[in-house]
């Protein structure tokens, strides 16, 4: 045990803040990645610590000591916990579940493209993260932080991008490209911006709720040289809209980036109405739009993290109409084997025809719409 851990892991049961807790690099540097630094700064029992263990062999654990600081000491149901450190659950491997569920792979014309959509593709560019998440869906590339994706093969996927003029709309994800440098993220950026057919350019990334700090002046000085850029970010649980977070939110948005966030439901962690309406209607205050919330993946040890189908589809009904429509996200299943994303609605139509529709409301109630008339008959 090396000083310097002590010092972090003191640094995160208190409430005191050095200014190097603020620096990004320190927080990525000093990452809790083993059950020995993990033990210091929650209570873990010896099965907790060998499943851990365990656990890692297959994902790895990366905690920022930012992140790591909203953790309860001795709840294993703190819904931060739960989705920073692993449990033997992980280990379960159902017949459903596979390493590749969205067949990424499949789609993928040229090493980390994914061009499943006509418009628009996916583009890998790391498989690091700062904090990595115990649901993750990619967790089959994601964390395996020696496999370095090299200049070469970005060179080979911009220039897929630039062949193909289609492509109006590229989505920067990973991994986190946020966890690179702002040097080598503009040269991307720069290159994806030259494309004379690329219109938008999105960034997914969980900085702002794992790593709020490395949301710099500088970086968001950068992004905005290449407008329009867009971002969405994956808060899941209001308990990490911290004043830190929101303020990493609104250096985003005050650089006239808009902001949107993708959740993803969690058995035990959000899957319930008033969890999720606390989150959407902090996330909408803080400026942060709701876009997506996804159902939970098929990838091979998220099974204890699925809910229901019906689970989502009930929350979205018992927000809509109660609370903003800016506040509610669209409820999709991406589908296994590389469909898409199908969103999931509460059925609103009762029945339609050539006259009319019937339709229902937020409430209940019964209405009808009749269509308009034939305009051959009707009109001259
Ligand atoms: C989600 C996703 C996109 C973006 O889809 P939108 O619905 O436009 O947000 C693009 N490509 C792939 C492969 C995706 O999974
Ligand atoms: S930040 Fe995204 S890619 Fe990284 S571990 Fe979390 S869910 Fe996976």
């Amino acid at each position: 045990m090396s000083e310097l851990n002590t010092e972090v892991s003191q640094l995160i049961n208190s409430n005191e803040r050095p200014s190097y807790w603020y620096d990004w690099k320190w927080q990525y540097k000093n990452r809790i990645t083993t059950v020995e630094e993990l033990r210091r700064i929650i209570t873990l029992s010896e099965k907790e610590k060998s499943d851990i263990e365990f656990c890692l062999t297959n994902f790895r654990m990366a905690i920022t000591p930012y992140y790591a600081s909203l953790m309860q000491k001795d709840n294993v149901n703190c819904p931060i916990r739960m989705q920073a450190v692993p449990t033997i659950n992980e280990t379960v491997k159902l017949d459903c579940e596979m390493a590749d569920p969205l067949n990424e792979e499949g789609e993928s014309p040229v090493p980390n493209i994914v061009h499943r959509y006509p418009d628009r593709v996916l583009f890998l560019v790391t498989h690091r993260c700062s904090m990595y998440c115990r649901h993750c869906t990619r967790r089959r590339v994601v964390g395996e932080e020696d496999n370095i994706i090299t200049e070469a093969e970005i060179k080979t996927a911009v220039d897929y991008i630039s062949q193909n003029t289609k492509i109006r709309d590229v989505l920067i994800s990973g991994g986190d490209p946020f966890v690179m440098s702002d040097e080598r993220l503009e040269r991307i950026i720069s290159a994806l911006r030259a494309i004379e057919h690329v219109e938008i350019i999105r960034i997914g990334t969980r900085v702002p709720v794992v790593m709020p700090m490395r949301v710099t002046e500088g970086l968001v000085n950068m992004l905005r040289k290449y407008h329009p850029i867009w971002i969405n970010t994956h808060f899941n649980h209001p308990s990490e809209l911290t004043p830190d977070a929101i303020a990493a939110c609104a250096r985003i948005v005050d650089a006239g980036i808009p902001l949107g966030n993708q959740s993803v439901l969690l058995r035990g962690i959000n899957d319930n109405v008033d969890t999720m309406k606390t989150l959407l209607l902090k996330l909408v205050k803080s400026r942060v739009r709701p876009y997506y919330l996804y159902q939970c993946d098929l990838s091979q040890g998220l099974g204890h993290f699925r809910t229901r189908v019906e689970k989502g589809v009930e929350i979205i009904q018992a927000l809509t109409g109660n609370i903003s429509g800016y506040a509610v996200p669209k409820f999709v299943i991406d589908a296994p084997g590389g469909g898409g994303k199908i969103p999931v609605n509460p059925e609103y139509i009762i029945s339609g025809d050539n006259k009319k529709y019937i339709l229902r409301n937020y409430k209940g109630d019964i209405y009808k719409y009749p269509q308009p008339p034939d305009l051959a008959d009707e009109y001259k």
